[in-house]
């Protein structure tokens, strides 16, 4: 694809064009949006920021690395990509708009948003998809799953009205704090939403999605390598949420529940795209 011919989706909100050989309606928007239901603005600035002098912030010293520790290293790549143990990953704090550190800062990532050169192509059986003009190394910040951040209630409601022939997919987030108390984030990229809402599912996914945070208690979904991405691949992510040796996903049966065929052509495709059940219970 030559870029003369081809249409900036993000009319220019991305700092490097997302590119596409068509141009698609969508309501680009680099970060969340507030949905129904959703009493914050994703937008707002809520939490707090460090004081840190330094070029660079350090656990030791800094209170947003004080909380979770270290998640990259220092090219911005993420740490603990093989999960750790207890299979729950630890919450990432970025450096916001009100820590006092450089912009060069190794605790800013998901926050300097998209930074890779990526394609919105046609696919042969999956209708729209990703896929990279460059190499991606593992661990790298590749784009975030945005979209309007909506309630349980909500997510219900669309899920259930949605049509077998729709292609958008809402996310939910399950965190699990240490209390034993479970906090969940519903996005949805039906209305706005960025390059991420063209990546397909797949059951041998190529990305890996943590919920992380930068301004806001709202989590934006980043998605990272979790291997080598060669350049041209397609970008993949595992809609459940779901990376490597994880368990699979449950091959559920498709009555009345509106499943959508899995099209990934992984050896171990699970055939149905993942439902999250609990929206439906
Ligand atoms: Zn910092
Ligand atoms: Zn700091
Ligand atoms: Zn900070
Ligand atoms: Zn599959």
């Amino acid at each position: 694809m030559t870029e003369e011919r081809s249409v900036d989706l993000s009319g220019g909100l991305e700092d490097v064009p997302v590119l596409c050989e068509f141009s698609v309606f969508l309501q680009y928007s680099t970060d969340n949006v507030q949905g129904l239901g959703c009493s914050v603005d994703p937008s707002e600035v809520t939490l707090p920021g460090c004081s840190c002098i330094s070029h660079s912030c350090h656990p030791e010293t800094c209170s947003c690395l004080q909380t979770s520790g270290k998640a990259y290293d220092d090219t911005g790549r993420l740490l603990n990509l093989d999960g750790p143990e207890s299979g729950y990953s630890s919450p990432v704090f970025e450096c916001n708009a009100l820590c006092t550190c450089s912009d060069t800062c190794t605790n800013r990532v998901v926050g300097r948003g998209l930074r890779l050169r990526l394609e919105v192509c046609r696919t042969k059986s999956k209708g729209w998809g990703v896929r990279t003009s460059e190499e991606i190394p593992r661990g790298t910040f590749v784009c975030e799953y945005a979209g309007e951040v909506i309630s349980f209630t909500e997510a219900t409601r669309r899920q259930l009205s949605q049509r077998a022939e729709e292609n958008n997919y809402i996310i939910a987030v399950r965190e699990h704090a240490g209390t034993g108390s479970v906090t969940e984030t519903f996005v949805d990229p039906a209305r706005a939403g960025n390059v991420g809402r063209f990546i397909n599912h797949s059951c041998t996914p190529n990305l890996y999605m943590l919920p992380v945070r930068v301004h806001s208690a709202i989590p934006r979904l980043a998605l990272f390598a979790g291997r080598c991405i060669h350049a041209q691949e397609e970008l993949t992510f595992d809609y459940s949420g779901r990376y490597g040796a994880q368990k699979p996903v449950e091959a559920l049966s498709g009555d009345g529940l509106k499943r959508k065929r899995c099209h990934c052509g992984s050896v171990n495709c699970a055939r149905f795209l993942p439902l999250d059940l609990s929206i439906l219970s």
